[in-house]
C-alpha cells in the first residue's frame, strides 16, 4: 500500500529547496564543485557571528539544559523589548514576545493560529516562499498582491486594495525584502498601514533584515507607524548576527491585543504544545542586540556585504538582456530576463539547465510566487571573485540559450 502526504500538504511548496537542489546534490556527489548563489546562509561564506555571541552561548550551557518558559526567557524577551522600544514601536510589553525556532517557527505558528479555512491572506509577489506555504498549510487562501519593479520593487498598493475581499484576515510585508532587496519608505508604510486599519487586517511584518541596509536606506518598523492596528513583527538572529544554524527568533505583537484576546491565546496553545525554542540559543539574544553591532562594519563603504552587492548588480545589469533594480537592503538580488532576449517559458527548467551546463545553482523567479518565468534570485554573500564567476557563467549560459 502506497502511504501519501496529507491533503493539507496539497498547495505548499517551498521551491528554494526544491527538485533542482536534488539535481545539485547528485552532482557533487559525482563530485562536482557547485557554485551556490541559492540559499541566504551566511556562515559558510565566511560570515561569521560575533564572537561574544558564541562564548555567551558556550557560557550558558549548563544553565540551558531544561525547557524554558513557552514563550522563552525572560533576560531575552527583556532585550527584544528594548529592541523595540528603539525602533519607537509602542507598548510591547515581555508577554507580547514569543521566541521560536527561527522565524520560520513562529511564521507557521502564527497563521496556524489565525486562520480558518478559506481565510484570505494578502502576500507579496515575489515573496519569501514560506510565508505562501505557511497560509496554505493552516487553510487559508494565499492571495498574492504585486510589487511594482518600476518602482523599486515597492507593494503595488492599489494591487493591494483591489484584492482586498469580505474573507480577507491579514497583510503581509517583508521588508527589507527577500528576494527583491526593496527597502520601504515611510509614505509606502504610511499607505499599507492605511488599508490594514480601514479593513481591519492584522499586519504580519517580516522585518529579519532590518539591520542590513545599504547606502542611504532607512529601516522603519511597520508597527511603528501602526499603534493601533495588530502588528506582529517577526525577526531574529539568522542573518544579522550570521548564527541561521542556531535557528532563533522572535515575534513581537503590538496594537489593540485587548481586541485580539482569543487570536492570543491560539498562540499561546502553539507556544505550549511545541514547549519552547531551543534554549541555548535563547542565550545569543540579550548578547546580540546589546553587544556590538558588527553587521554594521559590513554595509559600510568598503564592507564586504555592500562591496559583493555593489559587483553583484553591476555585473548582473551588463549581461544583455538582464536588468537589475538595485537592492537597498538584505541578501539578494532578482534581476528579470527580457523576454524578447531570451525567452523562458519554464524557469525551473532554466535553472536546471543552468545547473547541469554551469555547475551553478540559483533559484528561478517563480519559486518565490512571481507569477511570470523571467526572473531569478541569487545570493550576494559569495566574494566578489566567486560572484564574477557565477555571475559570468549565467551571461554565457544565457548567450546560447533558448527553450
Ligand atoms: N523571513 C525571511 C524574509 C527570510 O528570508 C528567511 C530566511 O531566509 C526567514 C524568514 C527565515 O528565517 P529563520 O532562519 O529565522 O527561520
Amino acid at each position: 500500500m502506497q502511504v501519501s502526504k496529507s491533503n493539507k500538504l496539497a498547495n505548499v511548496c517551498y521551491d528554494i529547496r526544491g527538485p533542482v537542489l536534488k539535481h545539485a546534490k547528485r552532482l557533487e556527489e559525482e563530485g562536482h564543485r557547485i557554485l551556490k548563489l541559492n540559499i541566504g546562509n551566511p556562515a559558510p561564506f565566511g560570515f561569521e557571528a560575533p564572537e561574544e555571541i558564541l562564548q555567551d552561548v558556550i557560557r550558558n550551557l549548563p544553565t540551558a539544559q531544561g525547557y524554558s518558559d513557552s514563550k522563552g526567557l525572560f533576560s531575552a524577551r527583556k532585550a527584544v523589548m528594548q529592541y523595540y522600544q528603539q525602533k519607537q514601536v509602542e507598548g510591547v510589553t515581555i508577554e507580547d514576545i514569543y521566541l521560536g525556532n527561527g522565524v520560520s517557527e513562529l511564521i507557521v505558528m502564527a497563521m496556524q493560529a489565525l486562520l480558518n479555512n478559506g481565510d484570505e491572506v494578502l502576500i507579496p509577489a515575489p515573496d519569501y516562499p514560506l510565508w505562501t506555504a505557511a497560509v496554505a498549510l493552516s487553510g487559508g487562501k494565499p492571495v498574492h498582491y504585486l510589487c511594482d519593479e518600476q518602482a523599486g520593487w515597492f507593494p503595488d498598493i492599489a494591487d493591494m486594495r483591489a484584492k482586498i475581499t469580505p474573507n480577507t484576515k491579514a497583510l503581509v510585508l517583508i521588508n527589507p525584502n527577500n528576494p527583491t532587496g526593496a527597502v520601504y519608505s515611510r509614505e509606502v508604510l504610511q499607505d499599507i498601514v492605511e488599508l490594514a486599519r480601514q479593513h481591519n487586517l492584522v499586519i504580519f511584518s517580516d522585518e529579519i533584515y532590518d539591520k542590513i541596509l545599504y547606502d542611504e536606506a532607512v529601516h522603519i518598523s511597520t508597527a511603528s507607524l501602526a499603534p493601533d492596528v495588530l502588528c506582529l513583527t517577526f525577526n531574529g538572529l539568522s542573518k544579522s548576527y550570521r548564527v541561521a544554524g542556531f535557528r532563533s527568533g522572535w515575534v513581537a505583537i503590538s496594537g489593540p491585543k485587548h481586541k485580539a484576546q482569543s487570536y492570543i491565546e491560539g498562540l499561546d496553545i502553539l507556544a505550549n504544545m511545541r514547549l519552547c525554542a531551543n534554549v541555548p540559543s535563547q542565550h545569543a539574544i540579550q548578547t546580540a542586540l546589546g553587544g556590538y553591532q558588527s553587521i554594521n562594519d559590513l554595509v559600510l563603504p568598503n564592507g564586504r556585504l555592500l562591496e559583493q552587492r555593489n559587483r553583484a548588480w553591476e555585473l548582473l545589469n551588463d549581461i544583455p538582456g538582464v536588468s537589475c533594480v538595485k537592492p537597498m537592503g538584505a541578501l539578494y538580488a532578482f534581476p528579470k530576463i527580457d523576454p524578447k532576449v531570451c525567452p523562458i517559458h519554464n524557469d525551473e527548467k532554466f535553472v536546471l539547465d543552468l545547473l547541469l551546463s554551469e555547475k551553478l545553482l540559483i533559484v528561478q523567479g517563480t519559486a518565490f510566487n512571481w507569477p511570470w518565468p523571467d526572473h531569478f534570485r541569487v545570493v550576494t554573500l559569495p566574494r566578489v571573485d566567486d560572484l564574477e564567476q557565477a555571475i559570468g557563467r549565467i551571461g554565457n549560459f544565457l548567450k546560447g540559450y533558448s527553450q
